[in-house]
């Protein structure tokens, strides 16, 4: 049977970036285990008729000095910083993202409710603002009606699919830019190219789409402690064995979980009867995303745009050949489109293709004509954990069950959360740290 101190569960960037991290110390033996034929995780890209496609938009936004220099070390040299183009098409027309401080070019009756809303939030007089701390609430509390109802409640249903109000505001954290006064006025006056928020710039891979990064930090770890193709079927915790296809069973003193929560706790036999009621508390929505290389250079002079209107049947829409030509043959594009699920919503393929190429065509992305010459269905069946009210209760209850054993689940799945590709490897940082604390074992 095989031994390890670590078994580390997914080779996605968490749990890649753990094995990383613990061997540098040499102190203890890891082997990570990941069922697909290559690391990665969402961090994976694909090869198709001369394409790169990622799992959508995977775009580098550094904020750690730790994280960036690790990851820029990584990738030495082979990165392009790029400064983000992203609109949100609305009402016939693009205007620059974030829409609560970019009115600009939006019909003068849309401009003057956003900033009048907006104003009014200034003044303790937002509308209709709950006693819950509900993301409704908090859209209208932080941007007024007019900017909720043109862009954040239609948005953010589509993307969450479920009643806003059912939403907690704890997500958005960093991720929803709250522009100044003087930003949301000279937004509305003037087209405003200043960048806000969280992802102003960004960087990407000159080559080889985003795998070009877990493929790097793979290519640090000693040889044998990535396993892929070896799925865990099975965990008996009590006993600290897990069975992997393909190995049998492996014994370890630690184990890390980055796969997603839920799929953790249902392959861990049967759970307490508190730990099994917050594991069927726990929600998430899925993503498909239609990726596609079309027949002409620069079908876009943008990164992504967002869209917020019913008539589109996606939420957003993105370039992947305008992050890096590499990613597109000569003479071609590709994009991205992004379509929100609930995990088990049963989806026609045709019939969302056949409609979405038809909105592109409407929104003037895609021409009459254009020639599609790779198209390429992905699905994430776990794309965006939602926070709503039960969340935070089912992972207080299911804390105690992990830590009793010895289970690190951290990752953007593993610890049930809304991050990115940055802060998974620093929790898979921080996890090698506590468990090279001798006061832990
Ligand atoms: C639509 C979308 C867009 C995003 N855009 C960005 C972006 O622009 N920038 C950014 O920084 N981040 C972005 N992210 C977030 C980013 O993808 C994640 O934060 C990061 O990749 C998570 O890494 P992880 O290792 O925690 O999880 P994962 O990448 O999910 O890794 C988990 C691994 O476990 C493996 N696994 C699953 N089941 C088993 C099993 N039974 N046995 C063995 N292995 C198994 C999986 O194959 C996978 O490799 C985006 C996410 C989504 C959904």
């Amino acid at each position: 049977m095989i031994k390890t101190d670590v078994l580390v569960l997914g080779g996605g960037l968490a749990g890649l970036s753990t094995a990383y991290h613990l061997q540098k110390s040499g102190k203890k033996s890891v082997l990570v285990v990941e069922k697909k034929e290559r690391a990665g995780g969402l961090a994976g890209s694909v090869r198709f008729r001369g394409f790169t496609f990622d799992h959508t938009g995977h775009l580098l936004h550094l904020h750690d000095p730790y994280g960036r220099r690790l990851i820029l070390d990584l990738l030495k040299g082979r990165t392009s910083l790029i400064a983000r183009s992203s609109w949100i098409f609305s009402q016939g027309r693009y205007t620059r993202y974030p829409f609560q401080a970019n009115t600009y070019g939006l019909p003068e009756k849309t401009a003057d409710e956003c900033v009048v809303g907006f104003l009014k939030t200034l003044e303790g007089r937002a509308a209709a603002a709950g006693p819950r701390g509900d993301f409704r609430s908090f859209c209208l509390r932080h941007f007024g009606d007019g900017v909720s109802r043109h862009f954040m409640f239609p948005y953010n249903r589509k993307l969450w699919r479920v009643p806003l109000n059912r939403l907690t505001a704890d997500w958005q954290g960093g991720f929803v830019p709250k522009p100044t006064a003087g930003e949301v006025l000279r937004g509305a006056l003037m087209d405003q190219r200043e960048g806000f928020g969280y992802n102003a710039v960004f960087h990407y891979p000159r080559r080889g789409g985003i795998q070009a990064l877990p493929d790097a930090l793979a290519g640090r770890l000693a040889p044998g402690t990535l396993l892929t193709g070896h799925a865990v079927l099975g965990l008996d915790l009590r006993r600290r064995r897990a069975l992997v296809a393909g190995l049998g069973e492996v014994a370890y003193e630690r184990l890390v979980n980055t796969l997603p929560l839920p799929a953790f706790l249902d392959l861990s036999g049967e759970l307490p009867a508190n730990v099994a009621k917050a594991r069927r508390a726990l929600r998430w929505n899925a993503v498909w995303c239609l990726n596609l290389g079309v027949e002409r250079t620069r079908v876009s002079d943008k990164h992504w745009v967002y869209f917020p209107e019913k008539r589109f049947p996606f939420y957003r829409v993105g370039f992947y050949s305008n992050f890096a030509a590499s990613n597109a043959p000569r003479g071609s594009s590709s994009l991205y489109v992004e379509f929100s699920r609930k995990p088990s919503e049963p989806v026609s393929l045709p019939a969302l293709e056949r409609s979405a190429l038809a909105a592109l065509r409407a929104c003037g992305v895609l021409r009459h004509g254009d020639r599609i010459v790779a198209r390429l269905w992905m699905r994430i069946p776990c794309a965006y954990v939602l926070y709503d009210f039960n969340r935070a209760p089912a992972l207080a209850a299911i804390a105690p069950f992990l830590k009793k054993n010895g289970v690190d689940s951290i990752g953007r799945y593993g610890a049930w959360k809304y991050s990115f590709m940055e802060a998974a490897i620093l929790d898979g940082r921080a996890c090698a740290e506590s468990l090279l604390e001798p006061k832990r074992r």
